[in-house]
């Protein structure tokens, strides 16, 4: 299976059943993510420990089938890494979908999330697949709104 197959399957697993796909009330912190070039609209939530260890990120929202699968995988990467941690997967998930991490030759944190290495191909989508990103950095930030514009 290449890349584009492995891709599509990911993609169409996780719209169909979002992982994380709630409110956590109370959290830590949220923020709400927009990008109108497609209607994407989603909330993201987190839930810290004292130590300042990610316990949960959780979302909700509409969106389409690469912003929701983005958001779904993203929540389960997140669990149980330090806010640094999670600022720094964040920096490598950007790299990754603009072409300037190349997965196969350079190490990195992404594990199952470079089915996402292949979408620079279509700039569009890069802004359906890195909203759920930017509006975790917003959350982190205590930035309670992000827009892809
Ligand atoms: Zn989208």
């Amino acid at each position: 299976m290449d890349n584009d197959e492995l891709y599509q399957q990911v993609i169409l697993d996780h719209n169909r059943h979002p992982r994380n796909f709630r409110e956590i009330s109370p959290c830590s912190c949220q923020a709400e993510g927009y990008n109108p070039l497609c209607g994407d609209h989603l909330n993201v939530y987190v839930r810290l420990s004292q130590e300042g260890i990610v316990e949960e990120v959780a979302f909700q929202g509409d969106g389409c089938a690469i912003s929701k699968a983005s958001a779904s995988m993203m929540t389960a990467a997140m669990q149980g890494k330090t806010v640094e941690e999670a600022r720094a997967l964040c920096a490598e998930f950007h790299s990754l979908i603009t072409k300037e991490l190349d997965p196969g030759k350079e190490t990195h944190h992404l594990g199952k999330l470079t089915v996402f290495s292949g979408i620079w191909k279509y700039p569009s989508r890069v802004k359906c697949a890195i909203l759920p990103w930017h509006t975790l950095k917003g959350a982190l930030d205590n930035k309670p709104t992000v827009s892809t514009e």
